[in-house]
C-alpha cells in the first residue's frame, strides 16, 4: 500500500500518480483479457484510483467520521483536501483542472468513501456529481473556464437544488420561478429543500455556487418548463433559510433550504437555452444513481466485514456464533447479495457514457437494489453484532441510519420501480438480450 502522505501535495492528483506509478496490465499470460477483468477495477487506472481512496479514507476519512457524526456537522477543511487529490472534478477534462476519468472511477471512490463515512461522501456527490459533473458537459465554455478550476480544487463548494418543500418526485411540480427582467438578468423566486451542501456551516453561509432548476415557463399540461441557473454566493437574493438538523443518517453532510427571494441572476449564468434543461437533468441523474447505488456497496461491504469479524470473535453457549445457522443465514446472504450489488453496479457504470442519456433502466435498477440490499446488510450486521452493533463506536448503526436515505435521495423506490416498469413496456427486448 502507498501511503496517502505520499500523494497528498499540490503537484501529486490522482492523474499524476496513476502517470507515475502505471506499470503492468491487468492481462495475466496465457489468459484472453476477457478473462481477467475484474469490473470493479477494470484498468490498472482504477484499480490505482481505488487504492489511493481507500489509503486516503483509512488516514484520513476514518478517524473523524463518528465524531461529525454525533455533532452532526460537515469536516469543510477534509473536503477541501478532496480537491488536492484530484477527486473533485474526477468526471471533468484536464483542460479544466478535472481528472477526465469515467462513471467506474466515480462508483470507486463513492464505494471507498461510504466504507467509512457515507455522509462525508454524500457531501462529495452532491459537489462532483451533481454539480460539477453536470457543468462539465453541459455548461458553456466561459462558464467551464471560469468555474471548473474552482469547484475542481475545492475552492468553491457546490450544491444542486431541485427538490422543493411541496414537490419532490413530482418535479415538474415545481414552484421556484424565473422571469427575465428588461435588462436581461434573470429574478429568481421560491424555496428549495434538502438541498446537501446548501448551507457549508453552521452560519448559514450558502455554498459557493448552485446549480439551480426553476420554472421558466408551463406546458399546456400545467408541468414544467425548466431552465438551469448556476447562482452564485454573493448574488442578491440568495440565502440560506435554515440548515436541517436531527436528521436520522447522513449527519456529517448539510443539508438546507434555500432562498430565493428576487435574486438577480446575470444572463451569462443561464445554462443551456430557457426550458430545455430536462435532457440534462435526466442524464445526471443517471450518474447521481450510479453514485448513490456504489455509496451502497460501501455501506455493505463495511458492514459485512464488520458481521463477519466479530460471528468469529464471540462466543456463546461454548462456541462461535459463527457455528449457528441463523448467524450463518445472514452472512450467507450478505455475501451473496454484496456480490450481485458489486457485479450490477460496476457493470451498469462500464455502460454509461457520462456524455449521454440512455441508460435509464439499470441505474434506476442499481439503486433500487444496491440500496436496500445495503441498508437490508447493514441491519444484518447489527443483528449479528447483538447489543454491540447497536452503539455508535461499532460503526455499523451509523451505515444503517445512513443507508435509509440513500432509499430516498436522488429518486425514491416507488419512482424506480415506475421507471423500470415502463422502460421495459418500451423496451421488452431488454428481457431477452
Ligand atoms: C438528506 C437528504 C439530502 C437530499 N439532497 C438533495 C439535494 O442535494 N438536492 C435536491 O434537489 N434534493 C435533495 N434531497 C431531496 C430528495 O431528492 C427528495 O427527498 C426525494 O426526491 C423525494 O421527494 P420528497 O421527499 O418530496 O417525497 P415525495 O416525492 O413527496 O414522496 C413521498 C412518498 O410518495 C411516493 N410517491 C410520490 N410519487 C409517486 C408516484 N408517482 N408513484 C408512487 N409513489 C409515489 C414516494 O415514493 C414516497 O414514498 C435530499 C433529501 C434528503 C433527505
Amino acid at each position: 500500500m502507498i501511503a496517502a502522505e505520499s500523494l497528498h501535495n499540490d503537484t501529486y492528483g490522482v492523474a499524476s500518480y496513476i502517470a507515475n506509478t502505471h506499470t503492468t496490465g491487468l492481462a495475466r499470460s496465457g489468459m484472453a483479457e476477457w478473462e481477467t477483468v475484474d469490473l470493479a477495477n477494470p484498468t490498472e487506472e482504477h484499480r490505482m484510483l481505488r487504492e489511493m481512496v481507500r489509503d486516503f479514507v483509512r488516514e484520513e476519512v476514518e478517524p473523524q467520521a463518528l465524531e461529525y457524526d454525533r455533532e452532526e456537522k460537515f469536516n469543510l477543511n477534509l473536503f477541501r483536501k478532496l480537491g488536492e487529490y484530484g477527486l473533485l472534478g474526477i468526471s471533468v477534462p484536464a483542460e479544466y483542472g478535472g481528472s477526465g476519468m469515467d462513471a467506474t472511477a466515480v462508483a470507486i471512490i463513492n464505494e471507498e468513501l461510504s466504507y467509512s463515512d457515507p455522509a462525508f461522501c454524500l457531501a462529495y456527490l452532491a459537489h462532483s456529481q451533481l454539480m460539477v459533473n453536470n457543468l462539465a458537459f453541459n455548461g458553456t465554455e466561459e462558464q467551464k473556464a471560469r468555474i471548473l478550476p474552482k469547484v475542481c480544487s475545492g475552492e468553491w463548494i457546490g450544491c444542486m437544488a431541485m427538490s422543493e418543500p411541496g414537490y419532490g418526485t413530482d418535479v415538474l411540480g415545481m414552484q421556484t420561478t424565473a422571469e427575465q427582467n428588461t435588462d436581461g438578468d434573470w429574478v429568481i423566486n421560491g424555496r428549495k429543500m434538502w438541498i446537501t451542501n446548501g448551507s457549508v456551516d453552521e452560519e448559514g453561509t450558502p455554498a459557493d455556487i448552485c446549480w439551480l432548476y426553476a420554472r421558466t415557463g408551463t406546458d399546456a399540461k400545467g408541468r414544467a418548463e425548466v431552465t438551469t441557473f448556476l447562482v452564485e454566493k454573493g448574488m442578491p437574493g440568495f440565502s440560506v433559510g435554515q440548515k436541517i438538523y436531527d436528521k436520522s443518517g447522513m449527519r456529517a453532510s448539510n443539508t438546507a433550504e434555500l432562498v430565493f427571494d428576487d435574486c438577480v441572476v446575470p444572463a451569462e449564468n443561464i445554462v443551456g437555452s430557457p426550458g430545455e434543461s430536462m435532457i440534462h437533468m435526466m442524464r445526471n441523474l443517471e450518474l447521481e444513481r450510479i453514485g448513490l447505488a456504489a455509496m451502497g456497496l460501501g455501506i455493505a461491504r463495511r458492514s459485512l466485514a464488520a458481521m463477519n469479524q466479530y460471528a468469529s470473535e464471540r462466543e456463546a453457549f461454548g462456541q462461535e456464533i459463527r457455528d449457528f445457522g441463523q448467524i450463518q443465514r445472514h452472512i450467507g446472504e450478505s455475501w451473496a447479495e454484496y456480490r450481485a450489488m458489486r457485479s450490477y453496479i460496476y457493470d451498469t457504470a462500464r455502460n454509461t457514457d457520462l456524455s449521454k442519456s440512455g441508460n435509464r433502466l439499470d441505474t434506476d435498477g442499481v439503486k433500487l437494489f444496491g440500496t436496500t440490499a445495503a441498508k437490508n446488510i447493514a441491519d444484518r450486521a447489527i443483528q449479528v453484532m447483538g447489543g454491540y452493533g447497536y452503539v455508535g463506536e461499532y460503526t455499523v448503526e451509523r451505515l444503517w441510519r445512513d443507508a435509509k436515505l440513500l432509499e430516498i435521495g436522488g429518486g425514491t423506490l416507488e419512482s424506480h420501480q415506475k421507471n423500470i416498469t415502463r422502460d421495459l413496456a418500451r423496451m421488452p427486448e431488454k428481457i431477452e438480450e
